[in-house]
């Protein structure tokens, strides 16, 4: 038999509480207050792995081939949080022109780092109403 999945309580302020909708509710599984979320639930997230691709113009040396920019970029000392900046300043030209970095960008799932439930910012007030026993008994 398959074990049900623990899915994260809703909580006094939890990320689904919307303030157009009710204040004991999900705005999303309208589950109440000390009731799990639904698995379909909006604001339940697991955790996963996504590869991003970004193609930007960067300046190089006049005279590099190829491979010289592949090693710059992967064999050298050259740290991968430089890249940041170098994307930060391409979309700062780019919001100049009143454009965007979407048609540079696509992204591609790569696997599942964490398939279990939750929601990352609650998870001290779970903990606290999960050890209280008042769960789904309201
Ligand atoms: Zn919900």
């Amino acid at each position: 038999m398959e074990e049900k999945i623990k899915m994260p309580l809703v909580i006094q302020g939890d990320d689904g509480i919307r303030p157009a909708g009710n204040p004991n509710e999900c705005f999303y599984c309208r589950q109440k207050i000390g009731q799990e979320h639904k698995e379909d639930c909006a604001v339940v997230t697991k955790e996963v792995i996504m590869e991003y691709s970004i193609q930007i113009p960067i300046r190089v040396p006049y005279h590099w081939d190829e491979e010289n920019m592949n090693f710059h970029k992967n064999g050298s000392s050259w740290c991968a949080n430089n890249a940041i900046r170098e994307v930060w300043d391409f979309i700062k030209k780019l919001k100049k022109d009143g454009d965007c970095l979407c048609d540079a960008f696509s992204a591609s799932y790569v696997e599942t780092s964490d398939p279990n439930p939750r929601i990352p910012e609650n998870e001290k007030s779970q903990n606290a109403l999960r050890e209280s026993g008042l769960t789904n008994k309201i």
